[in-house]
This record gives C-alpha cells, sequence and structure tokens, in this order.
C-alpha cells in the first residue's frame, strides 16, 4: 500500500520572514523537499491489487479451487518467501487519485499504515518479489507437473474419476456445452436473428 504521502506535508514556501522592507533580517533557506525523492514517486503499484492468504494447497480439490481461480482474468497466486500461498487480484483502490496518491491518507485503512515502503516490490530488487508467481492455470499445471509429480499424477486421475460432464448436467437435457463449441478452424456461427416479421 503506497504511503503516498505527496499532499503537500514539508513543502512551506521559501521560508522567508515577513518582516517588512528595510529591516535587516536573516533569510533562513528551506530544504527543499522535491516531490521525485518521495520513494513513493510515480509507483502507486502496492495500490492496485489485493491479496489473500490461502491454505498450502495439497489436495486435488485444493488444486482444482487453484485452477479455478486462474482461469479467471486478473486473479494470479503467487507464494512468498515464507511458504505462504496468497490469491492476488488486480484491482486498483477507488481511492487512488489520477496522480497515484492516497485519497485518504489521513484515514486509509491500517493495512495501509502498516505496509512498510522499504520491503516492498519496488525496493527490495535483491530477489524476485515472490517465490512463485502463476498468472494463467497453465502455469500452475506445468510447475505441479514438474515439480510434485505425484500430486500432478493424483489430480489427473481425481479429474477422471469425475468425468467430463457436469455433476447437475442431466437437468440441462440434451444438450452438451462441447456440443456448442464450435470445433478449432470452424467459420464462425451466424449469429441468431430474430424470424422476419410478416408484412401485413
Ligand atoms: S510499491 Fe513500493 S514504491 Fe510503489 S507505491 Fe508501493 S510502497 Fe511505494
Ligand atoms: S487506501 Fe490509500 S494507501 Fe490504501 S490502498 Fe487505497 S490508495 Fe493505497
Amino acid at each position: 500500500m503506497a504511503s503516498s504521502g505527496r499532499n503537500g506535508h514539508g513543502r512551506n514556501g521559501n521560508g522567508a520572514s515577513p518582516k517588512g522592507a528595510g529591516e535587516a533580517q536573516l533569510v533562513v533557506l528551506p530544504v527543499l523537499e522535491k516531490e521525485s525523492d518521495h520513494p513513493c514517486f510515480e509507483c502507486a503499484r502496492c495500490c492496485t491489487y489485493i491479496a489473500i492468504e490461502i491454505d498450502t494447497p495439497t489436495t486435488p480439490r485444493e488444486y482444482d479451487y487453484l485452477e479455478w481461480y486462474l482461469r479467471h482474468q486478473a486473479v494470479g497466486v503467487f507464494v512468498d518467501w515464507d511458504d505462504k500461498w496468497f490469491v492476488k487480484f488486480d484491482a486498483r483502490c477507488k481511492n487512488l487519485t489520477p496522480q497515484g496518491l492516497c485519497g485518504i491518507y489521513e484515514t486509509r485503512p491500517d493495512i495501509c499504515r502498516d505496509f512498510d515502503w522499504r520491503e516492498c516490490e519496488v525496493h527490495v530488487k535483491d530477489d524476485p518479489a515472490d517465490k512463485l508467481l502463476f498468472e494463467t492455470a497453465e502455469q500452475f499445471l506445468d510447475w505441479l507437473r514438474s515439480k510434485r509429480p505425484r500430486a500432478y499424477a493424483r489430480f489427473q486421475e481425481w479429474k477422471q474419476t469425475r468425468g467430463g460432464r457436469g455433476k447437475h448436467d442431466k437437468a440441462l437435457g440434451r444438450v452438451r456445452v462441447t456440443e456448442l463449441l464450435a470445433p478449432p478452424g470452424a467459420p464462425p456461427r451466424r449469429p441468431r436473428t430474430p424470424p422476419a416479421a410478416t408484412p401485413r
């Protein structure tokens, strides 16, 4: 969460004394704080997603959940350097101003206050931000296949025992979803058009 404290604090004019002209005066020059000196200048990256910790997946059902998350747009899964698993949703905070500042800086949530910019992904450059990052289901399944081959095999077996059809497909009648999908390379389906009106 960006502290984004670039809201004018610390910039207090030229520091000149308001004494009348002609009076001898000592002008104390202020230490200017440039906006671009702020560690979060033009960043705001940490205000553009949320991450929720999840259990470390170990069962086919949990692998299935992960696959499901990752089949959605703007959803990722990462593992941090403490081996904790998170699901991440790319979602810009509604209070982020177009300039990338916190619009509710004084009353922002505690979790934003606790965030240490010195440990953010931008400032810690020694390691990648996450130990593992999956942005697609395929990335996760490839990782599972290569790094946890037995778990991957169990997952595939479990999927097969579930069969290709859904639990409630019977209630749909004859039509199967696969029959509605065009085979690869087939011309696009003609859009459904309402029947022409009969002239009277
Ligand atoms: S990601 Fe880091 S540098 Fe960027 S706004 Fe957040 S705390 Fe600041
Ligand atoms: S409330 Fe402010 S600090 Fe927190 S995520 Fe939103 S813009 Fe960032």
